[in-house]
């Protein structure tokens, strides 16, 4: 793999790219942001997996841009139902649901349940200079709270608490999360990858 100067990063969630530009900050790097594009791919998610999901991200930034990319798809899988929302994370409470849907959604399923352990995965697509796809994973676990705390970060952040803590992400400043989540997982993965290159 040719060395990377340059890497436009594959999602319009603004809350990714703040976490991945500060995880990638060290990396020598110029972050190009989806929306320093003209007009950004649109790119729709229904791989039937994470890496597949990421892939076609980092794939459709990469051939709109020319540059090297990198996209990540993350799920949240909840133990007692058997994985799920999974894949299917961002539209839990239906097509077009918002971030509040989604955590509404997940608390009335979960009503009454004892067993609250999940995980969040994150699987990281680089498409390379060469065009070369890699993939990197990153997992945390955890357990879903039985009511939003907290207002950093994104998403499910407030139903989640991450194993061996007391707060849920969302009540943690934004660098705690960056030090223990799965997409920093899956970037030390990648980190590791490069440094071999
Ligand atoms: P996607 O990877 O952009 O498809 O996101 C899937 C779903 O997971 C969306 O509802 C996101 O808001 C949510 N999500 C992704 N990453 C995180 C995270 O780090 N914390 C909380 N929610 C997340």
């Amino acid at each position: 793999m040719s060395s990377l100067h340059r890497l436009v990063l594959g999602t319009g969630n603004p809350g990714k790219i703040e976490e991945l530009e500060a995880l990638l900050s060290d990396l020598s790097i110029d972050l190009v942001p989806s929306h320093d594009l003209d007009v950004p791919p649109d790119v729709v998610e229904d791989a039937s997996t994470l890496a597949g999901n990421a892939e076609k991200k980092a794939h459709a930034f990469h051939e709109h841009t020319s540059l090297p990319a990198l996209a990540d798809d993350t799920g949240l899988e909840v133990a007692a139902l058997d994985g799920r929302p999974g894949v299917h994370t961002a539209r839990f409470a239906g097509p077009g649901a918002t971030p509040n849907d989604n955590k509404k959604r997940l608390l009335e399923v979960l009503d009454g349940v004892d067993d609250r352990r999940a995980r969040f995965r994150t699987v990281v697509a680089l498409i390379d200079a060469d065009g070369s796809t890699h993939t990197f994973e990153g997992i945390c676990p955890g357990t879903i709270t039985t009511g939003p705390r907290g207002d950093q970060g994104f998403g499910y952040d407030p139903l989640f608490q991450p194993e061996g803590h007391d707060t849920t992400f969302a009540e943690m400043p934004p660098e705690a999360k960056n030090e223990i989540s799965h997409r920093r997982k899956a970037l030390d993965t990648l980190r590791q990858f490069l440094s071999e290159e």
